[in-house]
């Protein structure tokens, strides 16, 4: 197994309702104390954290593609599922796939300098509607954007993957891997991020540069032009 390359996709994700990032998607608990966004410590501002991004685009794949097995992720393996290839396979460490390909970063606030806004919610008694114990809770606001990078490894062994584009066009190797990658953020972009996407929170709109789609780092001794022979 080698790797070849090293591509990277940078974007932006704007925020088109106010969104909860850090909390959990769970009915709000009583006293719960989750009610605060994500910040960074350094800069007291929010960030999207990679890893809930990430969560977030294989578990919108998984839907899309039926792969939907209980509350588990997938983990069948297959060398066709593009699920377990890019995101890996959800514990099952007795695979050939090789390594997760998709490396996604914290993104940072890159605009909305006030961008924290308070909102007030409670929850409605089932039999009387009456609504009960209102709290405060921390969004990010609409129109906060967030800078998007992604990175994708292409092994060798990636070759023969293949996936369909948006135009229904069979694509393989590192299109094949880049496309279930864009996939992905179309189908976050259905769904949304953060909590209570249900109730419309975590809208998003997220743009790809489309020149760095296919920014290719060279890896040394892979993938480059062979060295000229002295
Ligand atoms: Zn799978």
């Amino acid at each position: 197994m080698k790797k070849l390359n090293h591509y990277v996709i940078r974007g932006e994700i704007e925020l088109l309702s106010g969104t909860r990032i850090g909390g959990s998607d769970d009915v709000l608990q009583i006293g719960g104390t989750d009610l605060t966004c994500i910040k960074d410590p350094t800069t007291g501002k929010p960030y999207i954290p990679g890893s809930s991004l990430k969560g977030k685009m294989r578990s919108s794949l998984e839907k899309h593609l039926g792969k939907v097995n209980g509350r588990e992720p997938c983990g069948c393996a297959k060398v066709d599922c593009p699920v377990c290839r890019v995101f890996g396979p959800h514990k099952n460490t007795n695979h050939t796939l090789g390594p997760t390909r998709i490396i996604v970063r914290d993104a940072p606030l890159i605009s909305g300098e006030f961008a924290i806004e308070n909102k007030t919610e409670s929850v409605n008694r089932r039999d009387t509607g009456a609504a009960e114990h209102p709290r405060t809770v921390e969004r990010v606001a609409a129109g906060a954007k967030f800078a998007l990078e992604i990175g994708v490894q292409e092994f060798d062994m990636d070759r023969d993957f293949a996936y369909t584009n948006h135009k229904e066009e069979k694509v393989t190797g590192h299109d094949a891997l880049l496309e279930v990658v864009c996939h992905c953020l179309d189908l976050v972009e259905d769904t949304g991020v953060g909590a209570g996407t249900g109730k419309g929170y975590g809208k998003v709109k997220i743009e790809i540069q489309p020149e760095t789609k296919t920014t290719r780092r060279n890896r040394r001794g892979a993938g480059a032009p062979a060295a000229t022979a002295r």
